[in-house]
């Protein structure tokens, strides 16, 4: 165990010189202690905690003009202090910790750098060190984490997703828990693109691939997000069969972030929903 602990921070130390590349601006920034006005769409950003103002409540629009963070960021933010015992205060108000573990599945660069500062974190890839594949998770990485997170890639994980849930949960010890958001639909079924997919091949937009009985198909339109090869999307996720499989797959209890427009989170509609999976 002590072995593994070495590797964990070795790791986290390591990315430490590689996030600080991606630092292009500062996140610190001057705290206003008055109270917002929500009527005026007035927020404190969860992660660096600068005002802000915003004509228009949605995910693309409501960039943090100091950090950059978006809604999404936001919310995961937000996850990760809810589920450490932190309501209510932006991440840059809360004391350092690195007692705490975190672990970051392919987070954004605002994320990584916020929750880096603060506790005993490294950000993972798939195909890029510090490496990491929820599908098979290596030993010097399992049951470290207090938090996890995994931001819009549970959508990209092909088939059987339930392979990623069970990594992720080898990931946590035993209070820990990962904060997840995916596209979604509240409720029905998770749709599967492509069923008992069990290989695939892509050229240009078209995918070609092969179902455990051996049969051929051909997607002429697959949905690719923010690229194209790995950022295939091979399930639309409903939030009801989300849960079904975190339980499935190991999971004590499932629950959602609680959001907060004072702190640049707030409840958009469907499809709004953060997830908390303890462990
Ligand atoms: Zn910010």
């Amino acid at each position: 165990m002590a072995r593994t602990a070495h590797r964990f921070s070795r790791l986290a130390k390591s990315s430490r010189s590689c996030l600080s590349q991606f630092m292009e601006r500062g996140v610190r920034s001057t705290l206003c202690p008055k109270s917002l006005d929500s009527r005026l769409n007035r927020w404190r950003c969860v992660v660096c905690g600068a005002e802000n103002h915003s004509t228009e409540l949605n995910r693309e629009g409501m960039l943090c003009r100091f950090c950059g963070s978006t809604w999404r960021a936001r919310a995961m933010v937000l996850g990760v202090l809810e589920t450490l015992g932190y309501v209510g205060v932006p991440l840059s108000l809360v004391s350092a910790d690195h007692s705490l573990c975190g672990i970051g599945v392919s987070d954004d660069r605002v994320v990584a750098k916020a929750l880096y500062d603060k506790f005993h974190y490294v950000n993972t890839f798939l195909h890029q060190y510090p490496t990491l594949d929820i599908r098979n998770v290596t030993d010097e990485f399992r049951g470290t984490a207090r938090f996890v997170t995994c931001s819009d890639v549970l959508e990209h994980i092909s088939p059987p997703a339930e392979r990623a849930l069970i990594g992720l949960r080898s990931l946590i010890s035993s209070d820990g828990a990962i904060v997840i958001s995916v596209p979604h639909v509240p409720s029905g079924e998770t749709q599967e693109f492509y069923p008992g997919l069990v290989e695939y091949d892509i050229r240009g937009s078209v995918l070609r691939w092969k179902d455990t009985d051996g049969m051929e198909h051909c997607d002429e339109s697959p949905e690719f997000h923010g690229g194209s090869g790995l950022t295939l999307a091979f399930r639309l996720w409903s939030l009801e069969g989300l849960t079904a499989s975190l339980y499935s797959a190991g999971f004590r209890k499932v629950s959602f972030v609680s959001l907060n427009s004072e702190l640049g989170v707030p409840p958009l509609g469907p499809g709004d929903a953060v997830v908390v999976a303890h462990g």
